[in-house]
C-alpha cells in the first residue's frame, strides 16, 4: 500500500504520475483527499491519495525504489523551486503471497510506515479505496476512531480523481 502525496506544482498531475507508471499493478485507488499541511510554515494543502498495488516481483525495497524514481523525476520538473514537495511516496505497508505483512526495520525502510497509523491523510483515503483494510492485525476504521476529531477533520474529500 503506497501513500503519496504533493502540495507543489501541478499536485494532481504529480498522483496520477505514480498511477500511470504502475499502471496494471494498481488494484485500487482512492479518492483524493486535501490535507492542511503541518507545522508553521505557509506552504498550500497537500493533496493526498493512497493506491493498492500489486506486483509479486517488487518486496519493500522494490516499491521505496520505485516510489524514489517517480518522487526523483516530479522534483526534476520543478527543481528551480524550493521546499514543499512536489511528490511523497511512502511504503505504508507489504504484504507477502501469503497476506502476511512484511516487518523491516533498517535505517532506509521502515515496514509498516512508522506513523501510518497517527496520519488521517493515510487512514482516511485507505479505508475508502478497501473498508476492510488492516494493518498489524487491527481494522483500520479502529486506528481512525481513535484518532482526534480535528486530525480527521483537517482531511476533506475532493471532486478530483486519479484516471487509471
Ligand atoms: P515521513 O516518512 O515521516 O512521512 P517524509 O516522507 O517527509 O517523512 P522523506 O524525506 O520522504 O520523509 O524520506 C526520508 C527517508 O525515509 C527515505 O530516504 C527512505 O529511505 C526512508 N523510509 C523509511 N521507511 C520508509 C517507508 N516505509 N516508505 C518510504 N520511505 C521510507
Ligand atoms: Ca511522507
Ligand atoms: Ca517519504
Amino acid at each position: 500500500m503506497l501513500s503519496i502525496g504533493s502540495n507543489l506544482g501541478d499536485r494532481l498531475a504529480h498522483l496520477q504520475s505514480v498511477v500511470d507508471d504502475l499502471g496494471a499493478r494498481v488494484a485500487a485507488v482512492s479518492p483524493v483527499y486535501e490535507t492542511d499541511a503541518w507545522g508553521g510554515v505557509e506552504q498550500d494543502a497537500f493533496l493526498n491519495a493512497v493506491l493498492i498495488a500489486d506486483d509479486p516481483a517488487l518486496d519493500g525495497y522494490g516499491w521505496l525504489r520505485r516510489g524514489q524514481t517517480l518522487e526523483a523525476a516530479a522534483r526534476r520538473v520543478r527543481e528551480v523551486h524550493w521546499g514543499p514537495r512536489t511528490l511523497d511516496v511512502d511504503v505504508i505497508c507489504c504484504r507477502d503471497d501469503n497476506g502476511v505483512e512484511l516487518l523491516c526495520s533498517e535505517r532506509d525502510l521502515t515496514l509498516p510506515h512508522p506513523h501510518a497509523h497517527e496520519r488521517a491523510f493515510v487512514l482516511i483515503p485507505w479505508l475508502a479505496a478497501d473498508p476492510d483494510a488492516e494493518l498489524s492485525g487491527r481494522p483500520v476504521a479502529d486506528l481512525l476512531a481513535e484518532l482526534a476529531a480535528e486530525e480527521r477533520a483537517g482531511v476533506r474529500r475532493t471532486d478530483l480523481s486519479l484516471a487509471r
